[in-house]
């Protein structure tokens, strides 16, 4: 990764790939107190674009408000990073990484005297659970770590400590030889999965968590606004884990994993054990919508 062509955008510049570096001293890199983004750019008749900017602009932006971390740049800088990545790097799609964080300047939990950096990389990354997953979906283990309480950290914010939890609970599920992992939160309540909103189906309802721990995802308010527009009636609550076992379909959205099936939780079939038909609905819609082919909704891609 560290090793290639390209340009990555570091404080203002475009740098070589190789070239943008940071001192190991980097505190963020020490207590991981920083903030990012995960964002993608797709391929549209009328040219690559970028899906959602501003939201996943501004979700940056509250990220770092709720860590108390000034931001150096305002966000059409942010944005237009994004845009010059993706555009100088000449991807037709791509995955974006803006990513925000305290430098080599001092140490400490204090963290006075730190400047925060601003790094927009990106890089082609296709399906993230694989393409035969999104056909078919993936199998999911209710993992044995807790998401974050609500007071011990908090996940409205896209920090880079949050996901120390995400990546053990996602190695657990892979060792057991699972796809992915479901997390329950401190109550025992379904919560997402380690990268992903979840959601299940049942008798043409679709139902979510209602954000406590879980990311205020992106793709998850894109999949509300669509079964809306379908007629499809949405429910955000607390969801327990038997309710998942006994739905009718489950999947997950995020901007890597789009909208991924669930096709078996903890060893029990979800339905017909296959991506269901309102999943394929969804999942479909979704498609039409980055590669912009819904009208609709155009304003939510921009061009690079
Ligand atoms: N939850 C977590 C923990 C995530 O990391 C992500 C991916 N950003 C999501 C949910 C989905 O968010 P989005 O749809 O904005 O990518």
């Amino acid at each position: 990764m560290a090793d290639r062509d390209g340009l990555i955008w570091l404080d203002g510049e475009m740098v070589p790939w190789r070239e943008a570096q940071t001192h190991v001293l980097t505190h963020t890199l020490h207590y991981g107190m920083g903030v990012f983004e995960g964002v993608r750019a797709y391929q549209t008749d009328r040219g690559t674009a970028i899906f959602r900017l501003q939201d996943h602009t501004n979700r940056l932006f509250n990220s770092a408000h709720i860590l108390g971390m000034e931001m150096p740049w305002d966000r059409d800088t942010i944005n237009e990073a994004q845009r010059a990545v993706v555009r100088e790097n000449g991807f037709e799609s791509a995955y974006l990484r803006p990513m925000c964080f305290y430098g080599p300047e001092g140490m400490g939990l204090r963290a006075d005297n730190l400047k925060v950096h601003c790094v927009v990389a990106a890089w082609p990354w296709g399906s993230y659970l694989g393409e035969e997953n999104m056909r078919n979906g993936i199998r999911v283990k209710v993992s044995s770590f807790t998401r974050h309480h609500v007071n011990i950290t908090m996940c409205r914010a896209k920090a880079n400590g949050n996901y120390m939890n995400s990546m053990l609970a996602l190695q657990e599920a892979q060792r057991d030889g699972y796809d992915e992992a479901l997390l329950l939160d401190a109550s025992g309540c379904v919560m997402e999965g380690s990268g992903e909103n979840v959601f299940i189906v049942r008798d043409g309802v679709l139902y979510t968590p209602d954000l406590t721990s879980a990311l205020d995802g992106i793709t998850r308010r894109t999949v509300i606004a669509l079964a809306k527009a379908f007629g499809i009636e949405v429910v955000e609550k607390r969801i327990t884990r038997d309710e998942v076992y006994i739905a009718d379909e489950a999947f997950f959205s995020g901007t890597a994993a789009e909208v991924t099936p669930i096709r078996e939780v903890d060893g029990r079939a979800i339905g017909a054990g296959t991506r269901g038909p309102v999943t394929e609905r969804l999942q479909s819609a979704y498609f039409e919508l980055v590669h912009g082919r819904d009208e609709a909704r155009a304003d939510w891609l921009t061009l690079v």
